[in-house]
C-alpha cells in the first residue's frame, strides 16, 4: 500500500481517523496511533479524549457496583437468617417470604460484585 496523498511513496502506517494509508512525512504520531498530518489530528484528539472520558466513567459505575452488591448481600444475610429462624418457629409462610427476599438480593448482589470485578480487571 501506499500513501494516499504521496502515490510513489509506501505507507508506514493507517490514520486512525480516515484509515487511508499514510508515508512517513504525512503522519503525525499521536498518543496511540498516527493521524494524517493538518487534517486528522484533531479529530484523533478528540477520539482519544472521549475513550479516556469513557474508560474513567465505567471505572466509576463498576465502584457503585461493588458498593451495591454488598449492599445488596447484606440486606440478604439477614433475612436469610429471619427465615430460618421463622421456619424452626413453625412460620412456614414467613420463612418462604423472607427467603425469597434474601435470594431476590443475593443474587443480583453477587452478579453485580462479578460483573464490577471483571470490569476493574479489563482496565
Ligand atoms: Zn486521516
Ligand atoms: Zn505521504
Amino acid at each position: 500500500m501506499n500513501c494516499f496523498y504521496h502515490s510513489e511513496t509506501p505507507a508506514v502506517g493507517i490514520c486512525k481517523n480516515c484509515n487511508r494509508g499514510i508515508c512517513p512525512s504525512c503522519a503525525s504520531e499521536l498518543d496511540n496511533g498516527i493521524a494524517c498530518k493538518s487534517r486528522c489530528e484533531s479529530a484523533v484528539l478528540l477520539i482519544n479524549e472521549l475513550f479516556a472520558r469513557n474508560h474513567k466513567v465505567y471505572e466509576k459505575s463498576a465502584a457503585v457496583h461493588v458498593v451495591l452488591g454488598w449492599a445488596m448481600i447484606l440486606f440478604a444475610v439477614p433475612l436469610t437468617v429471619i427465615s430460618a429462624s421463622s421456619a424452626i418457629n413453625g412460620k412456614l409462610s414467613f420463612a418462604l417470604m423472607n427467603l425469597i427476599l434474601a435470594a431476590g438480593l443475593f443474587f443480583p448482589g453477587y452478579a453485580m460484585l462479578r460483573y464490577a470485578k471483571g470490569l476493574i480487571q479489563k482496565n
